[in-house]
């Protein structure tokens, strides 16, 4: 037997995590390199629509689940405080302990290295990587499942990279700041910022009540590059309390996220894989990535576990079944379409964008579903794409067609943080 495993996967995130599980699952031999041990926190909440879990039999790993779901689009061009948009589907927050401990025992068995990659080099037959400890680790494909910020894998030059940008609070507040028991997805009221910040690009509230008097409150920037800076978002977080006359009382977790939202598909040519963030598998438009490696990671898994057991496949041509078996032609370009979309979005000021999201939700709960999750076969995409341009009022229309508005994406006045 070789002094080798077949795959080494880098990172010891959900990416990584999935993959290693699903792998070992398949009976292939899997070692992952981690700078943290896998079994430590996470630092980032996971949400999800709880039909993505139900469809995968996988609800128990929900730690918060709502049956009240809304948004706040307003109507027409003003924006009304009492206009809730009711989703009708379920949201849910995963107990992060739990998924995780889901892959690892599904992976149990597969050995951790605890170290971080620092370069990646492939022959023929054998990949190497080289870590920071020194050691040089082998095995005949290397997935890179380190994060959208990984410099192992290559992609083209698209020009700047949009980043969700966000910044929340869990903590108490003087009095509920959203309804008791209710998750809001979208709160695009803006009656409490001044005329120049509403012609700054928007912002939204992402909210939920989490129990026991503790609320989650995360003021968001859908995309825009650079990112939206974390001291614009917690000012406007605090001008929308303040508006509702809520002071936090307790801060118990503060979250500053970015990631990238159109980061470029990889290079589906290069001798190593990826998975997860490296592998550009955020939803270009929700941001939303964890159903994805729920749904795809087995497939990814059966296919390479296909590949390893053909012993003349040397580390490029292993790369390259993996590569077609994530991003077949038809996910390629369902990608493509919502880069595509997303790009328009950027571009929409804050009416634009409430008129857009209000003819979006006003869908047939399939089909925003299926859009948010990426689970519409490609021609059920398209015909849903130009379903929701023929419901859409005439400025929506234009700004898809021919792009912004305005001649400019409207920018912030200060852009550092
Ligand atoms: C704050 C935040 C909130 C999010 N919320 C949601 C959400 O609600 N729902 C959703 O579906 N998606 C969400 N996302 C998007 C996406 O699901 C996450 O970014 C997710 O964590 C990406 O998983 P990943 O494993 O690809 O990368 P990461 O979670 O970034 O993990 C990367 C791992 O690789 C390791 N690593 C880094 N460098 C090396 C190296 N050189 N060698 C070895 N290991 C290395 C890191 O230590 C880490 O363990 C969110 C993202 C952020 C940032």
């Amino acid at each position: 037997m070789a002094d080798w495993p077949d795959v080494l996967v880098l990172g010891g995130g959900p990416a990584a995590l999935c993959i290693a599980a699903e792998l070992h699952q398949c009976g292939v031999v899997v070692e992952g390199i981690a700078p943290e041990p896998v079994e430590a926190a996470w630092p980032n909440t996971y949400g999800i629509w709880a039909d993505e879990l139900t469809a995968l039999g996988l609800e128990p790993l929900l730690e918060h689940r709502w049956t009240d779901t809304v948004s706040y689009f307003g109507s027409g061009g003003t924006v009304q405080q009492d206009q809730v948009t009711a989703h009708g589907i379920d949201y849910g927050l995963f107990d992060r302990a739990q998924l995780q401990q889901h892959w690892l025992k599904r992976a149990a068995g597969v050995r951790w290295h605890r170290d971080t990659a620092e370069r990646v080099s492939v022959a023929s037959s054998l990949s190497t990587v080289s870590c920071s400890s020194g050691q040089q680790r082998q095995a005949r494909l290397v997935i890179d499942a380190s994060g959208s910020r990984t410099p192992h894998i290559k992609r083209p030059d698209q020009g700047p990279v949009a980043g969700q940008a966000a910044y929340g609070v869990v903590g108490r507040c003087s009095k509920n700041p959203i309804e008791a028991g209710r998750f809001v997805l979208m709160d695009y009221r803006c009656d409490h910022l001044s005329d120049a910040q509403r012609s700054e690009p928007p912002t939204f509230l992402y909210a939920m009540d989490l129990g026991d008097g503790v609320f989650f409150l995360e003021e968001t920037s859908l995309a825009l590059a650079p990112g939206v800076p974390y001291d614009v978002l917690q000012q406007r977080l605090q001008q929308r309390l303040d508006q509702r006359g809520v002071q936090i009382t307790e801060v118990i977790h503060e979250e500053f996220c970015l990631f990238p939202m159109n980061l470029p598909l990889p290079d589906r040519t290069q001798p190593l894989l990826a998975f997860g963030g490296a592998a550009s598998m955020v939803h270009p438009a929700s941001g939303y990535m964890v159903g994805a490696l729920l749904r795809r990671g087995p497939a990814l898994a059966q296919a390479l576990a296909e590949a390893l057991a053909n012993p003349d496949l040397g580390s490029a041509a292993l790369a390259r079944s993996g590569w077609r078996a994530l991003w077949p032609l038809e996910l390629v370009l369902r990608h493509q379409l919502y880069q595509f979309g997303l790009s328009r979005l950027m571009g929409f000021d804050e009416t634009l964008l409430r008129r857009h999201f209000a003819t979006f939700f006003a869908l047939p709960q399939e089909e925003w579903f299926g859009f948010l999750t990426n689970t519409l076969p490609l021609p059920r995409l398209m015909g849903v794409m130009l379903r929701l341009f023929a419901l859409a009022p005439w400025d929506v229309r234009r700004g898809l067609v021919l792009g912004a508005a305005h001649p400019q994406p409207p920018t912030f006045a200060q852009s550092e943080g």
